[in-house]
Parts: structure tokens; C-alpha cells; sequence
């Protein structure tokens, strides 16, 4: 098989990642040692992605890929930690805690800010001469080659045209890649939207992050480093609007009636943030030359934190059907080689969106039975230890087949 020669022109990539989030990132990452030719496109300034007041729950095995990308070190210290997760059903008085010795790892799950991860990763691409940015730059159209796509950006008030032989989409939920390629999506909006924001407390243990299930839609509290730690509070719509209006004592006390005395005294440390929550999945994650990965190609209910987690395990898998057929002499942009990537997320994301929602629906009922099976299910999870692990594995992204970068092999 004869090897498909390297791009050597300016504006010639083997493959162009537009979206520098961190699943874009990961992608660039995960491939920076290939040798490929390869571009970043991404909208925003710099300065302005590194400030999103966001913080994203990172699974067992992400925090393994990040490893294997070399990042986990730089931000090992300043991420949040959890030993357990507690379960808890609105006022049920049967908990569930899962361990870190039912999965037999140092942690169970760790928290990251946004600013924190796209820092690490960006430092990581930075040092590699093969990858060039485009930043800040929307790309806003692109047609087909035989053997490429040929890509225009909008950077500042000119157009620049990239040809490339893979494009990839990362450019999040609402892809422009994806309605330009015509490819069409499954799902649903929630009845729900989410209010994120930090606390600060003063919980003698910051090492617990709790899953707290209400009639009106779930609650996340996972730590943070400095006695701090991020809320998910999802919701209806309108009760989300009347809270994020609220006064912030009088929010504080909604929020005190809601989680209790656990964590002690707190306080806000950052503006309420409202998300509306939906489900998606796209038709097909592959075209000839063009693959989607995370938000892009998928949303999910946040119950969990999986959202970011699945693109992580998308960026890591890519990279490996990308570098597995450059090795071999294959072109790692035609449709039987993306396909390979397609057969092997779209069925484990389909997995997790279909656990999400049963989740979020489950425990939002009213319904006795659902009531009285949720409760049951509590019950099996708590005293049967093999349905706890598999449950945990399942959250933990250590069920599925894991990327090459998570197991120290590249
Ligand atoms: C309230 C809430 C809490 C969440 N909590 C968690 C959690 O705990 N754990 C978890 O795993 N997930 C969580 N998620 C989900 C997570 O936020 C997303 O899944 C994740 O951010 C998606 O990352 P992405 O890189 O695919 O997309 P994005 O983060 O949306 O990045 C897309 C990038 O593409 C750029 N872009 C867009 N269009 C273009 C264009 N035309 N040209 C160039 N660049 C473009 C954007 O500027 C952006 O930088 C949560 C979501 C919400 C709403």
C-alpha cells in the first residue's frame, strides 16, 4: 500500500481541527507526535477562552488520557479530588456512597476549571512545530476536493483558504460544520435548564461529591481546591429563571434548603450561570473527510458530568484510527477509515445518553412504581457490590474499550 505523502505547501494541512476546546484539543494532542501537518481553527481570542467560568467533573479514564497526553502532571495539583460520590434520592433516607476502593483507585473522579485544562493542553500543542493556530478565526464555509476539503476562514476582515484532507468538527453543540454537511440530529430539549455556579464553604472534608436527586430535576456538588466547589442545579425552566433573578442571599437560602447543613456556611464565588439541557445525537459522525467529535457530535443530560468526558474519549479515540492508518499507509481521511471511529464511539455514547436520561427521568418522577423501583434500584446498588461496580464503571468511562493513550501504550 503506498503511504499518502505529507502536505508540504503553506496552507495545506493533513488535518484541520476546527474548535480549540478541549476536545479539540485532545484531538491536536493526541496526534502531535504523527508528524501529520495540522491546523487549529478557533473563534475565540485566547484570552477569552482561557476565562470560562466553567468546571467539568473528569472521569477515571479521562484523567488517564490526559495522562497519556502528558498534561495530567501540570494539572494534577490544581484540580478538585473526590473519595466518594453520595446518592442520594429527595428525602429517601437510604444513601448509596460509592468508594474509591470499589474501583480500586486513588480517586474516584477529580474536577477541572475550564481555564486550568485548556491551559495545559494548549502548552502541550504550543511545543509542536507541525501544528499551526488560526486563532481568532470562525471558519465559515468549505466545498469538496477529490482528495481534500478546501476550507475558508474568516480572520479578522479577511478570508483564508486552507485545503486540507480531513476536516474535523469540535466547533461544539451548536456546529456549524454539522448543519453545512447536512447532517442531521436526533433528540430533545429538557423541560429543565441548569444553574452553575462556585460556592466557597466550610465542609471539614472537601473530598465527597454528591449526586442529589430531587422531583424537579437532579443536583451536582463536586470539589473544588480551596474549600470550594461546583453546583449543577437543574431544574424547570421557569423555576432556573426565577432563581438566577434572585437576590443572592435570598438564592443562598434556596440553595441551604435545598443541600442542608453539610457543607457548612458558604457563599457564592462566581455569577450563576443558566444552560438549557438537551440530548442529542447526531445521525452519522463521518463523511468522506469530515468527522465530528464531542458536543458536536453529541449532547447529554449534565446528571453525571459525562458531557465533556465522552468528547475526551472521542478526541483520544480519533487520534488513534487517524495515527493507525497513517502508519499503515492508509488515507486517514477516506470513509472506510473514519468509519472505524464511528463504530467504535457512536454506540458507547449512545450508551451514556440513554443512562443520562434515564436518570434524569427516573428520578424526577412522581409515578408510585417509579418511585418504589428507583428505591429498589438504590437498595441493589447499596448491598449487591458487582451491580455497584458495573454502575461505576459505567460513570467512570472504565467499561468501554479505552484509547491507546489511556493505557501508557502509543
Ligand atoms: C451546566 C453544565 C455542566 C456540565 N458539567 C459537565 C461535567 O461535570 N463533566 C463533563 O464531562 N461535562 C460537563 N458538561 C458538558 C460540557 O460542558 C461539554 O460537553 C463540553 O464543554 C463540550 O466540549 P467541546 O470542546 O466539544 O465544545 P465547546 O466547549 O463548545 O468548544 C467548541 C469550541 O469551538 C469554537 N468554535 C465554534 N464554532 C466555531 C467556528 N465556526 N470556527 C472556529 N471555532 C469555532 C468555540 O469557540 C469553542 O472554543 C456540562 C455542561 C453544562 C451545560
Amino acid at each position: 500500500m503506498t503511504s499518502v505523502a505529507a502536505s508540504i505547501t503553506e496552507n495545506q494541512f493533513d488535518v484541520a481541527i476546527a474548535g480549540g476546546g478541549v476536545v479539540g484539543l485532545v484531538l491536536a494532542a493526541g496526534l502531535r507526535h504523527t508528524g501529520l501537518k495540522i491546523a487549529i481553527i478557533e473563534a475565540l481570542p485566547k484570552e477569552q477562552a482561557l476565562t470560562k467560568p466553567q468546571a467539568y467533573a473528569i472521569s477515571l479514564l479521562s484523567g488517564k488520557i490526559l495522562a497519556g497526553l502528558g498534561v495530567w502532571e501540570n494539572i494534577k495539583d490544581s484540580i478538585g479530588h473526590f473519595d466518594r460520590i453520595q446518592i442520594s434520592d429527595n428525602d429517601y433516607q437510604g444513601t448509596v456512597p460509592f468508594t474509591k476502593e470499589d474501583v480500586n483507585e486513588l480517586a474516584l473522579g477529580h474536577v477541572a476549571e475550564h481555564p486550568v485544562i485548556l491551559q495545559a493542553l494548549e502548552n502541550c500543542v504550543e511545543q509542536c512545530p507541525r501544528i499551526t493556530w488560526f486563532r481568532p478565526a470562525e471558519l465559515i464555509g468549505f466545498t469538496e476536493g477529490e482528495k481534500h476539503k478546501q476550507v475558508t476562514l474568516q480572520q479578522e476582515d479577511k478570508e483564508i483558504t486552507l485545503q486540507t484532507k480531513l476536516l474535523v468538527a469540535a466547533d461544539g453543540a451548536r456546529s456549524r460544520i454539522r448543519s453545512l454537511a447536512g447532517i442531521k440530529t436526533k433528540g430533545w430539549k429538557y423541560w429543565q435548564s441548569c444553574v452553575a455556579f462556585t460556592i466557597q464553604h466550610q465542609a471539614p472534608d472537601n473530598t465527597t461529591a454528591f449526586e442529589r436527586f430531587c422531583d424537579t430535576g437532579p443536583m451536582g456538588i463536586l470539589p473544588l481546591p480551596g474549600d470550594r466547589a461546583q453546583v449543577v442545579w437543574t431544574m424547570p425552566h421557569h423555576k432556573a429563571h426565577s432563581l438566577i433573578n434572585l437576590p443572592e442571599a435570598d438564592f443562598i437560602g434556596e440553595l441551604r434548603q435545598r443541600i442542608g447543613d453539610r457543607l457548612g456556611e458558604f457563599r457564592l464565588v462566581n455569577a450563576r450561570r443558566l444552560f438549557p439541557v438537551q440530548l442529542m445525537q447526531s445521525d452519522c459522525y463521518v463523511q468522506p473527510r469530515l468527522a465530528l467529535i464531542g458536543d458536536a457530535a453529541h449532547c447529554c443530560h449534565p446528571v453525571g458530568g459525562q458531557g465533556l468526558n465522552l468528547g475526551i474519549r472521542d478526541g483520544a479515540a480519533l487520534a488513534q484510527v487517524i495515527a493507525t492508518a497513517h502508519n499503515q499507509g492508509e488515507d486517514w481521511g477516506s470513509l472506510a477509515v473514519l468509519k472505524r471511529y464511528e463504530h467504535w464511539r457512536k454506540p458507547e455514547n449512545w450508551l451514556i445518553l440513554g443512562f443520562t436520561d434515564l436518570l434524569d427521568r427516573f428520578f424526577s418522577s412522581h409515578w408510585p412504581p417509579a418511585i418504589a423501583l428507583r428505591r429498589l434500584g438504590l437498595e441493589v446498588l447499596r448491598l449487591v457490590p458487582p451491580a455497584k461496580k458495573l454502575a461505576l464503571r459505567l460513570m467512570t468511562g472504565l467499561l468501554g474499550r479505552r484509547p491507546q493513550l489511556a493505557t501508557g501504550q502509543r
